[in-house]
């Protein structure tokens, strides 16, 4: 019986934030509405072939999107669905994302009651001045109200998202924000560093010279407090931008970084069968089409070749704390090809495993970039 994580993702937003890269759209009540039933006509569809057939769930996602934004009478019917479809042990964990400002304690209490019991409550920044340069529609007193609303609604598990190196935010107003995001008494924090994803606002502004480019420099200062901090309150830093209390850290994305089978559902959404990834369009109205049409919704699949899955291994598996396994590693790279990293400290072995120091997790892809073509300089 496989056993995969299941993604769900809901495309609706109350706005469109101008540095958001994901397939979101303003929420537009019809196009929900039937976005909603093809969501489920694809679920249906999906459980019924392989490997999801009779599957085991790992974990359930819902990310988007603002998948706080459905009705609570739907996400129950779709989570019978997702029972009805598979076996899902009892006690995995269930991650709803949710916006500050979509938050009322009977919705909240719903979700609570039909299985999910993990929060992730996208707060991005306690200082107005940013909250408003990300184009956010929240404001920091409802991100407070979106976190005291989940634990009375009966939440054990709250998550908040926030965003760094993001223009004229100073390491102060970065730490101020993880200060009020710790006084919360949060169980996990995610935070990023702010990319200027192609088609975006913020990628046009950048190119006509009205917003500055990120900064590495001003982004790695951010980091370094980021990881203080979080050490200071307790927390693990278990991967390059996740940081969890002892027993909290996010078991979905685990999935992701140990590369066990994951079906993705909905706009955009990505599935990856072990050696298969497929997606399914960015665009609602062609994913609506394709559903309407009883045709499949995969728009697109790679089979990865032996390099790929070597790639993505060392790219995942360094990104966590528990780092590479040489072992495995070891069909392509050896002590010797990585002697000149290893000098350098860029990594570091330890027992069996190797490993990126926290402090440079921040110069991943380069490390990652060094690596491969270090062993293929070597197999020339
Ligand atoms: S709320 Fe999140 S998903 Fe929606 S547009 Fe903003 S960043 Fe993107």
């Amino acid at each position: 019986m496989t056993e995969f994580a299941l993604y769900i993702h809901y495309p609706f937003c109350l706005s469109r934030c101008p540095y958001c890269g994901f397939a979101t759209e303003v929420e537009d009540e019809k196009q929900s509405s039937l976005f909603r039933e093809a969501l489920l006509k694809e679920l249906d569809r999906r459980a019924g072939e392989a490997p999801w057939k009779n599957g085991r769930l790992h974990s359930i996602y819902l990310g988007g999107g603002t998948p706080s934004l459905m009705p609570p009478d739907y996400l129950t019917r779709l989570l019978d669905e997702v029972h009805r479809c598979f076996n899902w042990p009892a006690g995995i964990e269930v991650t709803l994302e949710a916006n500050p400002g979509t938050q009322d304690q009977q919705r909240f209490s719903a979700f609570r009651q039909v299985g999910v019991n993990r929060l992730s409550i996208g707060a991005q920044s306690f200082h107005p001045a940013e909250l408003e340069r990300l184009g956010r529609s929240h404001t920091p007193a409802e991100i407070e109200g979106a976190v005291q609303t989940a634990r009375q609604a009966g939440f054990e598990n709250v998550s908040l998202d926030l965003i760094y190196g993001v223009p004229d935010q100073t390491v102060g107003s970065f730490s101020a924000s993880i200060h009020r995001a710790l006084g919360l008494g949060i169980d996990h924090l995610s935070a990023y560093s702010l990319t200027i994803e192609p088609g975006t606002p913020f990628e046009e502004r950048m190119k006509e010279g009205t917003l500055p480019p990120p900064d590495p420099d001003l982004a790695a200062a951010h980091f370094t407090e980021l990881r203080s901090l979080m050490r200071q309150a307790g927390f693990e830093h278990y991967e390059l931008t996740n940081f969890a209390k002892p027993g909290c850290f996010s078991r979905h994305n685990y999935a992701y970084w140990r590369r066990i089978p994951y079906l993705g559902l909905g706009t955009g959404a990505h599935s990856f069968d072990g050696q298969r990834r497929s997606w399914s369009p960015r665009d609602t109205r062609q994913y609506l089409a394709r559903l309407k049409a009883g045709e499949d919704p995969v728009a697109g699949e790679e089979t990865l070749t032996p390099d790929d899955e070597l790639k993505e291994l060392v790219y995942l598996s360094l990104r966590t704390r528990d780092g590479l396994d040489i072992a495995l590693a070891g069909r392509t790279f050896t002590l010797e090809t990585l002697a000149e990293l290893l000098d350098a400290g860029f990594l570091v072995q330890l027992k069996d495993r190797l490993h990126i120091p926290e402090e440079r997790w921040l110069l991943l892809d380069e490390i990652v970039v060094r690596m491969l073509n270090q062993s293929r300089l070597r197999s020339t």
